[in-house]
């Protein structure tokens, strides 16, 4: 099979591997898309990488014992590897797993992990089937693209009675305000993406702030009757953006955190929390049983569409990881056999 792998600084291949056999409750699956997320990172830097991507829709063509899923079922990807057996997994909560498995010395190879490729493995109970009518592009939103949102906004309850702030608007950014518009909710952005601030527009986000703004707060506060709004959701991974979330939060307002990021966030315990009530979160993905609610979103979303900028073919691989470092799109999308 072909999968796509990066070279060195800027440079990005297809090479042939061997294609990864089924075992146990492990099937194979044909990828038919591959959504892109933060490979770009290492496309820039420099940091070669023979597996790459965690997200994907596809179809099932293997399987090693009768399970769970069938040949022939279309099923959504869910990113990362978990156990399947500790309490966290039990309860849905897998991606929080402590015990992932060790591919390598389960199936013999170190193929099948990567997304970005022809061929994958995976175990059954996190491949959820695709509804009849739902296209591959559209079903691959399910992961990184709707997902930690998804779980966020759920987590914090979000609706139609809530102001929300969303900060930084790549892909999960975006996907935020889909969800968070889904839900009703009236949204503010800050970002400073041209490209990304015209899709936000777009998606009927109120008011986009430039976080370069010295009175981006200011802005904020004065389009919330001075109040702060409901609920801040930071997609950016930047210091000053968590910050910006903290400050901007209403009193007894809930942050929650889903941009990856190992700096340190200074924090006030009286100022930011005692004194105001405020609620933090950190989120990762979403509850395995919210999958269908997750499946609505892109069934009944007029703003889904928006969310895909391009559908590449993987012989592109070079071209889209360029896109991609540009951050002049939303969702990138490989097609592996184009
Ligand atoms: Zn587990
Ligand atoms: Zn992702």
């Amino acid at each position: 099979m072909k999968k796509a792998i990066i070279q060195g600084e800027r440079r990005a291949a297809l090479i042939e591997v061997p294609t990864p056999q089924p075992k146990e409750d492990w099937v194979l699956v044909k990828v038919y898309v591959a959504p892109m997320c933060t490979e770009y990172k290492a496309f820039v830097s420099g940091q070669p990488s023979q597996f790459l991507g965690h997200e994907a829709a596809g179809e099932v063509v293997a399987v090693a014992q009768p399970g769970r899923v069938q040949v022939r079922d279309r099923v959504v990807v869910m990113p990362l590897y978990a156990c399947g057996q500790c309490p966290l997994c039990v309860a849905g909560d897998y991606i929080h797993c402590e015990h992932g498995p060790d591919i390598m010395a389960f199936t013999g190879s170190p193929e099948g992990r990567a997304t970005m490729a022809q061929y994958l493995l995976k175990p059954s109970w996190l491949l959820p089937r695709i509804p009849d009518g739902v296209s591959y592009e559209h079903a691959s939103l399910a992961c990184c693209a709707l997902g930690p949102s998804f779980g966020a906004w759920h987590t914090m309850r979000v609706g139609a009675f809530d102001t929300v702030l969303v900060t930084g608007l790549g892909p999960v950014g975006l996907g935020a305000v889909v969800n968070a518009r889904y839900r009703g909710a009236r949204v503010i952005a800050v970002e400073s993406v041209p490209y990304r601030v015209g899709r936000a527009r777009q998606m009927g986000v109120e008011a986009v702030i430039d976080p370069r703004d010295p009175d981006a707060l200011a802005q904020i506060r004065a389009l919330t009757g001075g109040i702060g709004v409901d609920c801040a959701l930071d997609c950016s991974g930047v210091v000053a953006a968590q910050r910006l979330c903290i400050d901007a939060t209403r009193r007894k307002g809930q942050v929650a955190f889903v941009g990856e990021c190992s700096d340190e966030l200074p924090i006030r315990v009286s100022a930011d929390m005692i004194r105001k009530g405020l609620t933090l979160i950190g989120s990762w993905h979403y509850n395995l049983s919210l999958y269908p609610s997750v499946m609505q979103v892109i069934m009944r979303s007029p703003l889904i569409e928006l969310l895909i900028s391009h559908v590449l073919p993987m012989s592109d691989i070079q071209r889209a990881f360029e896109i991609s470092a540009s951050h002049a799109c939303a969702k990138i999308i490989l097609k592996p056999w184009e």
